[in-house]
């Protein structure tokens, strides 16, 4: 069985470096499955992209197809153009999507017109907002996925609704949690840990990146003030994602707490987040890191692809406004951390038994 498998974006890539293990284990063992790994280049800075690959040791790419940045339809158009010849070239069995970004729609788009089968990594989550580019690429990519792995049952249910072959659907867990597990012992304090005087349990992560909270400059100013102040003296740090970066630009900010920092290596991130206060995020990613590792998180929007990181899991959706937020991580200060658990077959085998089931298929 040959593969070819896209990688993206950030979360991507710490998607892909466990299923490219599952599969390399499967080799050894004998077993007939090849793979050819194709980045888009929809991330191209180092930060976001290089670093992932050296840290997870996932193989060089066979292939960039190097699309960098455009708005929504000429970076999914550029994705689709490149993609097409890449497969032309070199033909394969299955091509394995992770996500739900637009590497991920466009390059299942261009697999299907081309008769191949379209694999599905983290199919079935839905947050019911048409606003988010990440829902229109769910909803198309699952709409012509041939096997469907899904993180929840309730991922599952969404895709048989849809109208999905129950055969098709596999309930198999996470794979970002399994590159949580098989990274935890390598985690590793950043070069700032001691200048900014960090101890465990007495500093808070912030990441901002969706449009809703950063595109506007004066809101995300607001927000950002709103967070400085209602913190105490915790210090705050904040990677800040080059999107949120460009819209800030130069702009000079007053916080007493925030502390700017580059987006950081996958290692040093969850370090961070491991031996953090808590979590304020509008990322999906971390939302699930944040529920294995037992730190509370705040979500900063109005709903979630990933209901069971609030329903079993630390995260508390809190909306967009700083006065909710407030209010929320108000009453947390107070009362503590809730009691949380881990959701089903979050135990670091997802891959495996992703390739089983492939290898199975054939
Ligand atoms: N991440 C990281 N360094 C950072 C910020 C995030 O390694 O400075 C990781 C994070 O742990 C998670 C992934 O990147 O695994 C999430 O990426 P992002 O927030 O871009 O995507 P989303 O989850 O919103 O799709």
């Amino acid at each position: 069985m040959k593969i070819t498998i896209v990688a993206g974006a950030r979360p991507n890539f710490i998607k892909i470096a466990p299923i490219i293990k599952a599969i390399e284990k499967k080799q050894k063992d004998g077993a007939n499955i090849s793979y050819r790994l194709v980045h888009t280049g929809q991330h191209y800075d180092k930060n976001l992209s290089d670093t992932f690959f050296e840290e997870l040791n996932i193989p060089h790419p066979n292939a960039n197809l190097e699309v960098k940045s455009g708005s929504q339809s000429v970076q999914t158009a550029a994705i689709m153009i490149a993609f097409e010849q890449e497969l032309l070239q070199n033909p394969c069995d299955l091509v394995l999507v992770v996500g739900d970004v637009n590497s991920t729609m466009a390059c299942a788009v261009v697999a299907k017109k081309l008769n191949i089968k379209v694999t599905h990594v983290e199919a079935g989550i839905r947050s019911g907002d048409m606003t988010m580019p990440e829902e229109i690429n769910r909803i198309v990519t699952d709409s012509i996925t041939d096997y469907f792995f899904t993180t929840s049952t309730w991922a599952g249910e969404n895709l048989l609704k849809y109208g999905a072959e129950p055969s098709t659907v596999h309930f198999v867990g996470n794979v970002m949690i399994d590159t949580l597990y098989q990274n935890l012992n390598r985690i590793a304090a950043p070069s700032f840990w001691n200048e900014f005087k960090l101890e465990t349990g007495n500093y808070i992560i912030l990441t901002l990146h969706r449009p809703a909270n950063v595109d506007e400059e004066k809101s995300l100013i607001n927000l950002l003030e709103g967070i400085d102040k209602m913190v105490g003296d915790k210090k705050i740090i904040f990677p800040i994602h080059p999107r949120t970066k460009a819209i800030l630009g130069e702009t000079n900010l007053e916080l007493k707490n925030i502390l700017f920092v580059e987006p950081q290596g996958y290692l040093n991130f969850m370090y961070l987040i491991k031996n953090s206060f808590a979590v304020i995020t509008d990322s999906g990613g971390i939302s699930e890191e944040t529920t294995v590792l037992g730190i509370p998180c705040f979500t900063m929007r109005n709903n979630t692809e990933r209901p069971e990181t609030q329903t079993i899991g630390t995260n508390t959706l809190v909306g967009t406004s700083i006065e909710n937020l407030e209010k929320i991580f108000g009453e947390f200060l107070v009362n503590g951390p809730r009691k949380a658990g881990i959701p089903e077959l979050w135990d670091g085998k997802a891959s495996e038994r992703i390739i089983d089931i492939l290898l199975s298929k054939k």
